[in-house]
């Protein structure tokens, strides 16, 4: 028997007898358990013979799609591996791979070998090699609200982009937006609605800079529409380490009609405002990640929704990236729901494209860096073709 069946076999037995009496930390003789820090959740943690025994489990009980966030830190009293079993409640355990850092920033797969499933798929047994220096370890790598201040602040130095809050979430943290030009057509790109689609977040960072870039394409772009990125949705879900709500235990991509989040509302202010600006919108793109691809996934209207052009622009949009670049892999997906989310609200009430662009999970980021910019190029040769 290999150290990681042995792994999994004790992750059973472990988690098999979990017990009361723990908190959002905890310390044997090796290190320190804690998720003090922003992103950092678990449900709580024990120390069992020796071994770290973590429970994972959603913010609230409304919580209904398996994306199970976690993100702790490990700071070492004394050099040696520490064994941290994860029992998930309402997710699979290898829905993420997890992510390892050794100062929080950068971020790497954990490799094969220090991490076991169990059979029955709903724990994970990790070996976490401890030195000196703590070891964060996330299901995906943290992308905090402190990203997002960064790439606004830096934004709010360029003369032609006025940054502002556009509201506030349910916990008071600001929902920042950036907006360049007053043209009488505009592109709105949302993010961020489900804390940890991590990729679709990355996504969205490099096609947006590759939108508000000193080139000539998107000089001339937004020289003709007005460019809205509204990049942080639901800051307190990001904050916290939620799976997918927002602090009023919401869905907000179930909240685009009801609008009964203050996150949801903000943008419906902003869309007031563009109208009594005689701003029309031409496209919305709101940015998610999925485990359904490895690389980007379009959900678009169908060619018999409204009266076709939506679907043809996406068509048309993508047609234009294949011919590009014939090797990039991506899902064009055409398709209809109920459901109150953005993509919906946009068509319904705008006849416009209204497209959900998915980035896979564990997509590579320099796969994303590298793709995401092609994407936005064809999008602004495609608005600005006659
Ligand atoms: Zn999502």
């Amino acid at each position: 028997m290999g150290w990681r069946a042995r792994l999994a076999v004790a992750a059973a037995a472990g988690l098999a007898s979990a017990a009361a009496g723990a908190d959002r930390f905890c310390e044997n003789d090796l290190a320190l358990l804690d998720t003090q820090f922003e992103g950092g959740a678990f449900h709580r943690c024990d120390v069992r013979d020796g071994k770290f025994v973590i429970s994972i489990r959603p913010e609230d009980s409304k919580v209904e799609v398996p994306m199970p966030w976690y993100a702790f830190r490990a700071s070492p009293k004394r050099p040696g591996d520490a064994v941290v079993l994860m029992g998930f409640v309402g997710a699979d355990a290898d829905r993420f791979w997890p992510k390892v850092s050794l100062d929080g920033t950068n971020w790497q797969r954990m490799s094969d070998r220090s991490v076991a499933v169990s059979d029955d798929n709903q724990r994970l047994a990790l070996r976490i090699p401890l030195a000196e220096a703590p070891v964060w370890i996330a299901s995906q790598r943290l992308l905090t609200t402190r990203f997002y201040d960064t790439w606004t602040l830096s934004l709010a130095e360029r003369s032609d982009v006025a940054v502002r809050a556009l509201g506030r979430s349910v916990h008071g943290r600001p929902i920042p937006v950036a907006e360049t030009g007053n043209h009488p057509q505009a592109v709105l790109f949302i993010g961020r609605q489900h804390p940890p689609e991590v990729t679709g977040a990355l996504t969205m960072h490099a096609f947006v800079d590759t939108v508000l870039a000193d080139t000539e394409l998107a000089r001339s772009f937004r020289d003709t529409f007005t460019v809205i990125t509204v990049p942080l949705l639901n800051p307190d879900g990001v904050a916290a380490g939620h799976w997918r709500h927002n602090a009023g235990k919401t869905d907000l991509n179930r909240d685009w009609g009801p609008f009964r989040q203050p996150e949801t509302r903000s943008v419906r202010a902003l869309l007031a405002d563009l109208a009594e600006r005689g701003i029309a919108l031409r496209l919305m793109l709101d940015f998610h990640a999925t485990q359904l691809t490895e690389t980007h996934l379009f959900y678009t209207q169908r060619p018999q929704d409204g009266d076709g052009t939506a679907h043809a622009f996406a068509a048309d949009w993508f047609e234009r990236v294949r011919k590009r670049q014939r090797d990039l892999e991506f899902i064009h997906r055409p398709s209809k729901s109920e459901s109150a989310n953005a993509k919906n609200y946009f068509f319904t009430r705008y006849a416009i494209p209204s497209i959900t662009y998915e980035t896979g999970d564990e997509t590579d980021p320099a796969w994303i860096e590298a793709a995401a910019p092609v994407f936005a190029e064809e999008m602004m040769r495609k608005l600005l073709s006659p």
